[in-house]
């Protein structure tokens, strides 16, 4: 068998720039990355499917890597 991948996650965006419909979010995420003024804690609060895992996880993914692009995005190579 080929190797199975949850629709949820074959589909999810890997980058902010690939999420779509929550720009401000994004924007102020990659904002705060970039100053340097990450929160102690985020909440991600709104329905179901609007995003709210999707961006925790590209948040997670970007603030630990090592070799951020300019774009601030995640080199998705490093450990
Ligand atoms: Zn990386």
């Amino acid at each position: 068998m080929d190797e199975f991948v949850v629709s949820a996650r074959k589909y999810r965006p890997a980058t902010f720039d690939t999420v779509v419909g929550q720009r401000s979010v994004t924007n102020t995420l990659k904002n705060a990355i970039k100053t340097s003024h990450l929160g102690q804690a985020f909440l991600f609060c709104g329905p179901r499917g609007v995003g709210k895992t999707t961006c925790a996880r590209i948040l997670a993914k970007t603030i630990n890597c090592e070799r951020l692009s300019d774009n601030i995005e995640a080199c998705n190579e490093c450990d």
